[in-house]
């Protein structure tokens, strides 16, 4: 109790000099206790302080400090890397005068120690190495399993153990949310969640253990690509829930997986790549000997491997990485517990997809007005069938010709080239589709979690999400779109926990706390999802014109949006221009249609679900959605992915007609309902230069990230703010114990409140008319105190 007395300055001076061994300690209460709490009242004793710190690292010998032993090491040479008085871990905690200038010194003085983290006040600032860290090893899981925040600098690791000590406190739901533009470092720190959470969660089955840790890698064999940005880019949206028993035992994984980028398997910008399972199969199945199994050839590489832009060709074959990630992902696979029978037809799915991509076309003049298309090369289309097991000859019919159906008759008419091209391209595409959301399917029905949970555990979980960054290419299409719009949506629900709804209960509250002003990104939302009139209803309605061009569509933008966020460039046809909260981004409206539509034809399906492979025919006897993206029951228990599926409710609705921007737009809900039902926990991933490079910190890209993200009004409302509110029956119920010591739990009044907050001798909390106002490192240390009672 005298720590927190007058005699305190006393105290510390007496550990610091006489025994080091508790030094560590010592600069815990420092950093909570001076830094956060007593700043600016009494900063002459900080320095103070600090200089006495200095001092005994000079002369201590015996007793680093934990920053000194973790964060110090630079060939060979211990430096100290303690935050010097003018150095924070956590910018709230910054004397600000100029807050862009001073957050962006601090950042990049961090940065240049190889410190990527930072706080600011409860979310998570990781600035990209672009280099292996060593700060991930054993060693750091374990300093950071149930440790004080303030113990131990900034780390990814200590978000993965505030969101599992909290879900296991508070018995409640917790969500991840990772953001950051493309290439920021989503994808990597949301593996280390996975890392940290599985080791908090002791499953107690090394077996599991290993699964869940196994499935990322996985999912991102399919999902990922190289693009002109990054060389690992997420191309889907990914809800990962690990679940958890109420006493946080880890029992299991989840994955919802959103919006897909299909497009890329059939056609890659200049520059990139298809996804990369695709060099992986052809590299390793060279290396074992097995192409002419699966009907490919190393002397000619499929077309959808070979973007002309980059002259890959031979080297895919031979590249060793790709070997080994071959060799790794059937490792998953097998471990996860995918049966060798599922393998080869995921394999044979794969080398249908590039075969068929090799098909070629030729023009042939007819009798009638559109000239008909011929396979020229039919050995290819022959390969094509016997992977698919569907007949060659059908297969040919169903690329070269389609069904129509007038007056009660069908009538066969031919495909012009360019028509059973695109036929072509939608199969690829849908099978790749449909295959990856099988994938995840069986995941997780292997991961599920039923068979560990007791009877009346219902269990807990913590969501992490990590979908596609932020892109604003030379060329921007249908895909930068959707997936800007995703941040954008992401953003708002960031903008509303952290600033919103915050201000709205001081002002239902009446409690007085300075308003903060914030870039409110609602007008860009509802320009782009308010029905009827936002962008994405009217490319539906324009979808549904067969006489619609994209030409019509952008007309049709440019006559009903009427927002300052959206105009039409000049001297760029088909072009169109969104001011997003991440900056101006100039779309090219050609493909948006087609893309729309993204129509597989019926001769197409048909001929598929007579295949005589049991999971091609389950691809697409599946509840048909022209996206690709149908839904697996994962309520049909002990289901091994073989038997029947059942219909999810949202397929009633006529789902044949569905729309990628009607798909797109119920995922987005869909997502949104996962993430609030837990507490937010939020990583924002800065990337500090455009070139890829480590130890490179653009000061004026930071800025713009800083800026855009609302990292700056962060550190303002939670300097000023109450970033935790908590009822006060809630409050007396979990606190009553630090100031009670009946076990009859005292009324939930003002007074109560009142009482527990003055025994804790806590600071700078606020009484609402129905809630406790705290400030967010409050609530750490009454779960501590709690814990220590
Ligand atoms: P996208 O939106 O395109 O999916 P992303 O934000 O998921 O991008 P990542 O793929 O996680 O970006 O990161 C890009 C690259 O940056 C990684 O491949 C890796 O090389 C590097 N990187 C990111 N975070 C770290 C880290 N903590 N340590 C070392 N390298 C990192
Ligand atoms: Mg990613």
């Amino acid at each position: 109790p005298e720590l927190w007395s007058d005699h305190f300055n006393d105290f510390i001076c007496k550990c610091l000099i006489k025994d080091f061994e508790l030094r560590p300690n010592v600069l815990d209460l420092l950093q909570h206790v001076f830094i956060r709490q007593i700043v600016g009242r009494e900063r002459i004793l900080q320095k103070q302080l600090m200089e006495l710190i200095d001092l005994n690292q000079q002369i201590g010998t015996t007793g680093k400090t934990r920053h000194e032993r973790i964060h110090t090491k630079k060939g060979g040479q211990i430096m100290s890397s303690s935050p010097t008085p003018d150095e924070v871990d956590d910018l709230v905690t910054l004397e600000v005068l100029d807050e862009v200038r001073d957050s962006i010194e601090q950042l990049q003085r961090r940065y240049a120690k190889d410190q990527i983290y930072t706080y600011v006040g409860d979310i998570l600032i990781a600035v990209n190495p672009f280099h292996k860290m060593e700060l991930y090893s054993p060693q750091y899981t374990k300093m950071y399993i149930g440790a004080k925040r303030t113990a131990n600098p900034p780390h990814i690791f200590a978000v993965a153990d505030i969101a599992y000590q909290s879900m296991v406190s508070y018995n409640a739901d917790q969500c991840i949310v990772i953001s950051g533009e493309s290439g920021a470092g989503k994808t990597e720190s949301a593996h280390l969640l996975v890392e940290q959470l599985t080791v908090l969660g002791k499953a107690n089955n090394r077996s599991l253990q290993e699964k869940i840790l196994l499935v990322n890698n996985l999912v991102e064999a399919f999902g990922n690509a190289c693009t002109a940005i990054n060389d690992n880019s997420s191309r889907f949206g990914k809800y990962l829930e690990m679940k958890f028993t109420c006493g946080g035992t880890v029992v299991g994984a989840q994955i919802s997986e959103y919006l897909l980028e299909k497009s890329r398997v059939v056609h890659q910008a200049t520059g990139e790549k298809n996804f990369h399972i695709f060099y992986y199969i052809y590299a390793g199945l060279a290396e074992r000997k097995k192409l002419a199994h699966y009907k490919l050839s190393d002397s000619k590489t499929p077309k959808y491997l070979f973007n002309e832009h980059i002259k890959l060709g031979p080297d895919i074959v031979n590249n060793t990485f790709y070997k080994e990630q071959f060799d790794s992902v059937e490792q998953c696979f097998k471990v996860i517990g995918f049966t060798l029978e599922e393998l080869g037809s995921v394999y044979s799915t794969l080398a249908a997809i590039l075969n068929s991509g090799d098909i070629e076309f030729t023009s042939v003049a007819s009798e009638h007005q559109t000239d008909k298309s011929n396979i020229s090369n039919i050995a290819v289309l022959e390969n094509a069938a016997l992977l698919l097991c569907i007949r060659p000859d059908e297969l040919q019919e169903a690329l070269t010709s389609h069904c129509v159906v007038a007056r009660g008759e069908t009538i066969v008419r031919p495909n012009t080239v360019d028509k059973a091209t695109e036929v072509r391209d939608a199969m690829g595409k849908a099978l790749y589709g449909r295959l990856f959301s099988w994938i995840v399917n069986r995941i997780n029905t292997l991961l599920r979690p039923d068979t560990h949970l007791g009877e009346d555990d219902k269990g807990l979980n913590i969501g992490i999400l990590d979908i596609f960054g932020f892109e604003n290419f030379k060329r921007n299409s249908f895909e930068q779109l959707c997936i800007n719009i995703a941040n954008e949506q992401i953003q708002f629900y960031f903008n509303q926990h952290i600033f919103a709804w915050e201000q709205d209960e001081y002002l239902n509250e009446d409690v007085d706390a300075r308003v903060i002003e914030y870039e409110d990104n609602r007008p860009l939302l509802d320009l782009f999802l308010q029905k009827p009139m936002g962008m994405l209803s009217l490319l539906d309605e324009e979808s549904r014109f067969p006489q619609a061009t994209d030409q019509t569509l952008v007309e049709k933008f440019e006559d009903n949006l009427k927002s300052k966020n959206f105009w039409r460039p000049k001297r760029v046809d088909l072009g169109f221009g969104i001011h997003h909260y991440a900056g101006k981004v100039i779309y090219n409206a050609a493909g948006f249609l087609s893309k729309n539509r993204d129509t597989l034809p019926a001769d197409i399906v048909l001929l598929l679900r007579s295949s005589e492979n049991q999971l091609i025919r389950k691809l697409v006897t599946h509840p048909l959605t022209k996206t690709g993206k149908h839904t697996w029951s994962n309520s049909n228990s002990g289901d091994t992915g073989t038997g029947e599926t059942t219909h999810h409710p949202r397929e009633s609705t006529n789902m044949r007609t569905q729309t990628v921007a009607s798909y797109f737009r119920y995922s987005l809900m869909d997502l949104l309902s996962k993430m609030v039902a837990g507490q937010p926990h939020f990583v924002r991933c800065i990337k500090p230069n455009n070139d890829r490079q480590a130890s490179k910190f653009d000061r004026e890209k930071v800025l713009v990230q800083l800026r855009y993200t609302g990292v700056l009004e962060t550190a303002k409302i939670r300097r000023q703010g109450y970033s935790h509110r908590i009822l006060y029956t809630n409050f007396v119920n979990r606190y009553y114990i630090l100031a009670f010591h009946a076990h009859k739990e005292p009324d939930a009044s003002p007074e109560t409140c009142a009482a527990i907050l003055e025994k804790t001798k806590l600071e700078n909390w606020v009484l609402g008319k129905t809630k406790v106002f705290l400030k967010y490192y409050h609530v750490e240390t009454l779960n501590l105190m709690v814990r220590q009672t």
